[in-house]
C-alpha cells in the first residue's frame, strides 16, 4: 500500500493546471494569478502629502518650537484631486501653502508640516508654526514604492483582499487568473436521507454532502453541484454521467471499499474507463481512498465515514484543488507540539489523530487528542484544530513526547 507522502505526491503530480481566463477584478477573489502583476506606472505617480498640513521651506522653521513660534504667510491651498499645479505660485521664504493628505506637493515645497503644529487665527492668512522640519518630511515621493515595470506580485499567488486592492490601485479592471475547478460532489448510499426529512431507524442523514460542500466553499470554490446516488449500478452511472458533464473534479464519498455495494470504483473503471492512479493508502482514517483520471477530469473516491471523508479531503483533495489552480504544494506538517497524553495504535498504517492545540504555562505548544477518535465520530473532528502525525510503524507515543502536527485550517491551504 502507498504511504501518505507517496499518495499525496502521486496525486499532485497527476494534475495539470487549469486554463487561464480573464476576470473582472471584483470576481477574482480566491482565484490564482495566472501571470505576475506588473506595475504599469510608477507609484506614487506624483509627489504627494502624507498628512493634512502646510508645505514649507526647511530654512524658515529651523528654530521653530513651542517657545519660539515662526510666522508664515499662507499663499494657496491644495486638496487631493487638485488638477493643475501650474497656476500655483512657488513658495518663497516666509510663505507656506496648505496641502491636504494625498494632494500633490508642488515644486519648491521642501516638507509638509502637520496641521497640529500650526495655529491660524480665523480669517487671517498669517499662521504660527511650532516645530522645525527636515527635508522631505511627510512627502510621499514619486516612485518610492514601485518603478514602472516592477514585478509587484508573482504569478500563482492566491488572490486575497490586498491583492485585489493592489490590482485596482494599478488600474487593472480585469486580470488573467486560473479558472477555478468546477466540482461535483457525489454521495452514495441507500441509507442516506437529507436533513429536514424524518429519520427512520435504519437511516442516517447525509452529512458528507454538506461537509464537503462547506470544505470547498471555505476555499472559495463555489462552482459546484451536489448529487446523490443509491447503491445500484444504474443510478451510479446516471449520477456519475451528470457529474462528469459539469465538473473538472468529481468528489465521491462512500462506496469505495470492498463491500458488495461499493460501486464507485467498478463503475468508474468498467463503465467510464478511467485511469486509476491509486486505490488504498496506508493511513487511518481513510484507507480506501481512490483517485483516477480521464482526460482532464479527476475523480476522488473518499471513504463514506464522515471523519474519513473530511480528513482525506484535507489531506489529498485540498492540495489537488490548489494544484489545479497553479498553487505550489506546501509542506503539510508545519509544527511540533508536546503530546498531552499517551496514544497507541497498531503498526502498518499512519494515523492522523485529531487534536487540539493548547499553550502551556511556560508558553510551549501542547496538543491533546480529542474525544471521539473513531471515523464515524464527527464530534471529535469538529472539536479538533490539528492532526497529530502518528507514523506508519510507531505503536506508542508517550505522554510529553514531541509530535508533528498538521494544522486543520479549513479556510487556507
Ligand atoms: P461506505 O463506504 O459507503 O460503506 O460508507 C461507510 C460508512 O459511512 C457507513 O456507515 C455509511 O452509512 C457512512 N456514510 C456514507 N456516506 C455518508 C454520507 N454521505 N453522510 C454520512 N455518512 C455516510
Ligand atoms: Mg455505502
Amino acid at each position: 500500500m502507498l504511504s501518505y507522502v507517496e499518495a499525496r505526491n502521486l496525486i499532485i503530480s497527476s494534475l495539470n493546471t487549469l486554463e487561464a481566463i480573464n476576470l473582472p477584478i471584483s470576481e477574482s477573489l480566491h482565484h490564482t494569478l495566472a501571470e505576475p502583476v506588473i506595475a504599469p506606472f510608477e507609484m506614487p505617480l506624483f509627489d504627494n502629502s502624507a498628512v493634512d498640513g502646510y508645505g514649507v521651506l526647511v530654512n524658515d522653521l529651523i528654530n521653530a518650537d513651542l517657545n519660539n513660534p515662526i510666522e508664515l504667510k499662507l499663499i494657496g491651498s491644495l486638496e487631493a484631486g487638485t488638477k493643475n499645479l501650474d497656476g500655483q505660485p512657488r513658495i518663497k521664504l516666509g510663505e507656506c501653502v496648505k496641502i491636504l493628505t494625498g494632494a500633490p506637493v508642488p515644486p519648491g515645497v521642501e516638507a509638509v508640516i502637520m496641521k497640529e503644529y500650526s495655529a491660524f487665527e480665523k480669517q487671517t492668512d498669517i499662521g504660527l508654526f511650532f516645530k522645525s522640519v527636515s527635508k522631505g518630511e511627510n512627502i510621499r515621493k514619486q516612485g518610492e514604492e514601485l518603478k514602472r515595470g516592477d514585478r509587484v506580485i508573482p504569478a500563482n499567488t492566491r488572490i486575497n483582499a490586498p491583492v485585489v486592492g493592489m490590482l485596482a490601485s494599478l488600474g487593472y479592471a480585469n486580470f488573467k487568473v486560473i479558472k477555478q475547478p468546477q466540482i461535483a460532489i457525489l454521495t452514495t448510499g441507500d441509507e442516506l436521507i437529507e436533513p429536514g426529512q424524518n429519520l427512520a431507524r435504519n437511516q442516517i442523514f447525509n452529512s458528507n454532502s454538506y461537509a464537503i460542500e462547506a470544505a470547498c466553499r471555505s476555499l472559495g470554490l463555489s462552482q459546484l453541484i451536489k448529487l446523490h446516488c443509491i447503491d445500484t449500478r444504474e443510478d451510479t452511472i446516471e449520477k456519475m454521467t451528470q457529474a462528469i458533464e459539469f465538473a473538472d473534479v468529481i468528489i465521491c464519498t462512500g462506496g469505495v471499499s470492498v463491500g458488495d455495494r461499493d460501486l464507485v470504483k467498478p463503475v468508474l473503471e468498467e463503465d467510464f474507463k478511467v485511469e486509476t492512479i491509486l486505490w488504498r493508502i496506508a493511513i487511518k482514517p481513510g484507507k480506501p481512498v481512490f483517485f483516477a483520471r480521464k482526460n482532464e477530469k479527476y475523480f476522488f473516491g473518499l471513504p463514506g465515514n464522515p471523519v474519513s471523508a473530511l480528513v482525506t479531503f484535507h489531506l489529498f483533495v485540498k492540495p489537488a484543488l490548489m494544484r489545479l489552480q497553479g498553487v505550489a504544494p506546501c509542506d503539510p506538517a508545519q509544527n511540533r507540539a508536546i503530546l498531552s497524553k499517551k496514544i497507541k495504535k497498531k503498526a502498518g498504517r499512519m494515523e492522523f489523530v485529531r487534536g487540539i492545540q493548547k499553550r502551556t504555562k511556560d508558553d510551549n505548544l501542547m496538543v491533546e487528542p480529542t474525544r471521539g477518535q473513531e471515523s464515524h465520530m464527527l464530534s471529535g473532528l469538529a472539536a479538533a484544530d490539528c492532526l497529530i502525525h502518528f507514523d506508519l510503524e510507531d505503536e506508542v507515543l508517550d505522554e510529553n513526547t514531541q509530535v508533528e502536527i498538521q494544522k486543520l485550517d479549513w479556510q487556507n491551504y
